[in-house]
């Protein structure tokens, strides 16, 4: 039987064009076990509990998030089709690797009906979890937070061992994918560690780009509807110059860099 797999999700944005190649169905799944101090997206952290999940049965509409299933989606999905055929679905967060087999049904359902598809994840889900999604969706892109663990656990809570060992099961099964790196002043802005990430990459040739990410506050006013404590109102985002300066240490070392919008 054709089992439909339930899941988290948070919203959908129908023609992003900003995660991956084209123009893209974005799902935001709900839910990170990462607590980035730049996250656009805080609304996307909490994790539903099971037990009113239970109860809740399957259409409820939680404080943050929302129970639906990989069948509906992928309906929806297909309402798009005509609109997203140069580019496809990008299933993003929170961490959608969080629900592997949410994101793994989707992803073969897609498939099945010829749609180009793209996970956006930190990498944070040990790779046994995470796999099978990895191995089905056509293109990865991983946001490598900071090569350096001790900043990554300030910068995010948690160790940057599961990304790393996700980027080498990209590499082992040669999965396309696309780098994601936040530049954040003061923090991963900063020319002997770019540097550093510049010359790690290199050395993988599944790696197709590096998009460079300027921090930018955008997500400040959540923190604030959330209660949370934001600690970089005083960063600053980057200027023009800083952000091509990072740019140029990676084509230096022969990487393609893009830069958003
Ligand atoms: S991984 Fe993404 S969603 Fe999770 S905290 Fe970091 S920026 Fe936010």
């Amino acid at each position: 039987m054709d089992m439909s797999v339930k899941g988290w999700i948070h919203s959908v944005e129908s023609f992003g064009t900003v995660d991956g190649p084209g123009i893209r169905y974005v799902l935001f799944v709900q839910g990170c076990p990462l607590k980035c101090l730049y996250c656009h997206n805080p609304d996307t952290w909490s994790v539903y509990d099971d037990k009113q999940k239970n109860k809740a049965g399957s259409d409820c509409v939680m404080k943050s998030g929302k129970l639906t299933d990989s069948e509906t989606i992928v309906n929806d999905i297909l309402s798009y089709k005509g609109y997203i055929k140069t580019g496809g679905v990008t299933i993003s967060g929170g961490e959608p690797l969080m629900q592997p087999e949410f994101v793994l049904d989707i992803v073969k359902r897609c498939k099945e009906n010829g749609i180009h598809t793209a996970i956006d994840t930190s990498g944070c889900i040990a790779v046994s979890r995470s796999k099978a999604a990895i191995d089905e969706a056509d293109l990865i892109l991983l946001d490598i937070k900071s090569l350096d663990n001790e900043q990554a656990i300030k910068l995010t809570g948690s160790s940057n061992a599961n990304t790393l060992a996700t980027l080498d099961y990209c590499e082992k099964i040669n999965k396309k994918v696309w780098i994601r790196h936040v530049l954040l002043p003061g923090w991963t802005l900063d020319s002997r560690r770019l540097k550093a990430l510049a010359e790690y990459l290199k050395a993988y040739k599944c790696v197709e780009i590096v998009e460079l990410l300027p921090f930018h506050k955008m997500g400040e006013f959540k923190w604030k509807e959330l209660g949370l404590n934001y600690t970089l109102s005083e960063t600053k985002e980057p200027s023009l110059k800083e952000i091509e300066q990072a740019k140029n240490i990676f084509i230096k070392e022969g990487i393609s860099v893009t830069l958003p919008g």
